[in-house]
């Protein structure tokens, strides 16, 4: 039933009634509700009678055209005594071959792969016809967002990750009880978890993300996923190459001082990632704060006709908030358009982060001269942003300043002076970490004589 005339997709079904059937599904929805033409491949097994007879039913319904790939043989590649998961993943790589022939030999050109969970490797042979690829999680976002975690807590736990005191944090979900871990997690010697850690590799590579759930069943999780993916995009650019634009939890810009602020990054050329809240009224101030005082208008509105069309693949807009601290670690960002709050500025010092110093209330401006004129680490706008309009051309020249020009070198070791000098200070026996002990110490004596007393 390929005409032709609709765009079609081929799906990969990895070994296992639980995968095959969610691949069934989507394949189906995808020819009902979305009007595509389906190829689903499916990896021939001395399958059960259940799952011939799920296979014929789905050939006999003609929504999807189902192939089956020439069986494998992974007598050689693998023990038999191996874990099921550890099989599927070995003949699932084991199929590239026969996947890359298949749709080298399809009449047509699939709009993109789409493969499950355990085809996360087999979906590189989508780069080779260059089309978009995608995972399927036949599953839920809790367990995508521990598995596209393990490689760091791969490095960070030590020993089995089931003899752990404490559940295994996660950024922003809920954390994993020892006990309640994955099986592949269970023993870290067996290949089971190699493979499960080159899976939980191999998935930040694709396109996009299918999960089995709905928005109101993870919505927490889901959030965190999508902080994640940001940072995924964050890794694609080069380092220290992303300006990160942001006015604090309460700042708000003018209408004109955003027109201005988006034409200078424009100009400037350099990549950003600017979270935009709606304009105030006023030039520049915290207007957030008081509830109502922003426009409730489309991103689209704020902006010069064309920007955000312009922008493409250079710019990032977040409506609102972003995940502050993590971006300003991460080694693509190299510069910071900040208020200069006390806390964005300690989060750029001790990243080693460059800043263009735009005051807006409180103590910022304060901020801003010490940034400035004592410690050397940022620039800053002639006039007071809080008192008139910040124009283009300077904020172009402000990002010069501290990405491509001279003076950006010296900027930028001065910054990196002041991380290690923050992350000194804070180990164990450095200034800050000795006065909080000091103020810890005075405390308890405190208390225990106030115990002494009491009784
Ligand atoms: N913050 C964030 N995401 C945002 C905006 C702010 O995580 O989109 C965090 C930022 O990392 C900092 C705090 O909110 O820790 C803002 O404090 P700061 O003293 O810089 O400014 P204020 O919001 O008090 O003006």
């Amino acid at each position: 039933n390929n005409t032709g005339s609709k765009p079609h997709v081929v799906l990969l079904a990895s070994i296992g009634m639980g995968h095959l059937i969610p691949i069934l599904e989507l394949g189906k929805r995808l020819s009902t509700h979305h009007n595509f033409d389906v190829t689903i491949f499916v990896v021939a097994s001395q399958s059960s009678a259940a799952e011939s007879q799920i296979l014929h039913s789905a050939m006999t319904e003609n929504l999807c055209e189902i192939v089956e790939l020439p069986p494998v043989n992974i007598s050689g590649l693998v023990s038999p005594d191996a874990a099921v998961g550890t099989q599927i993943c070995v003949i699932m790589r084991a199929i590239k071959p026969a996947l890359r022939s298949a749709i080298s030999g399809l009449s047509f050109r699939p709009a993109a792969l789409i493969v499950d969970l355990f085809g996360s490797e087999a979906m590189m042979v989508a780069d080779d016809f260059d089309m978009p690829k995608y995972v399927y999680i036949p599953s839920n976002a809790w367990f995508l967002a521990l598995t596209i975690y393990i490689p760091t807590l791969d490095k960070v736990v030590q020993g089995e990750y089931v003899d752990q005191k404490e559940p295994l944090k996660i950024p922003g979900c809920k954390a994993v009880r020892p006990e309640d871990v994955v099986d592949p997690m269970v023993d870290r010697a067996d290949q089971h978890y190699l493979e499960y850690v080159r899976m939980s590799m191999d998935i930040p590579k694709c396109d996009g993300i299918l999960l089995n759930i709905w928005e109101d069943l993870q919505p927490k999780t889901l959030e965190a996923l999508r902080d994640e993916e940001l940072l995924g995009q964050l890794c694609k650019q080069p380092s220290e190459s992303v300006i990160y634009v942001s006015f604090g939890s309460g700042g708000t810009l003018s209408l004109e001082q955003m027109v201005e602020l988006a034409w200078g990054l424009e100009l400037s050329q350099q990549r950003f990632i600017w979270v935009v809240r709606a304009p105030s009224r006023k030039t520049g101030d915290g207007s957030y704060f008081t509830a109502g005082s922003g426009e409730a208008n489309s991103m689209a509105s704020y902006f010069p006709e064309g920007f955000l069309d312009r922008i493409g693949e250079v710019g990032l807009l977040i409506q609102d908030w972003a995940p502050q601290v993590e971006i300003l670690s991460h080694p693509s960002v190299g510069g910071f358009i900040s208020h200069c709050g006390w806390n964005s500025t300690l989060e750029a010092i001790t990243n080693g982060v460059p800043v263009i110093a735009w005051p807006l209330y409180a103590e910022q401006r304060m901020n801003a001269a010490l940034l400035t004129e004592e410690l050397g680490v940022a620039v800053r706008p002639n006039i007071l942003a809080s008192e008139g309009v910040v124009g283009r051309t300077e904020i172009e020249m402000m990002i010069r300043t501290i990405t491509v020009d001279k003076e950006a070198t010296h900027i930028r070791n001065r910054v990196k002076k002041l991380k290690y000098s923050a992350a000194k200070s804070l180990s164990e026996g450095g200034s800050s970490y000795n006065a909080l002990s000091l103020v810890a110490k005075k405390l308890e004596l405190r208390w225990k004589s106030m115990e002494v007393n009491a009784s």
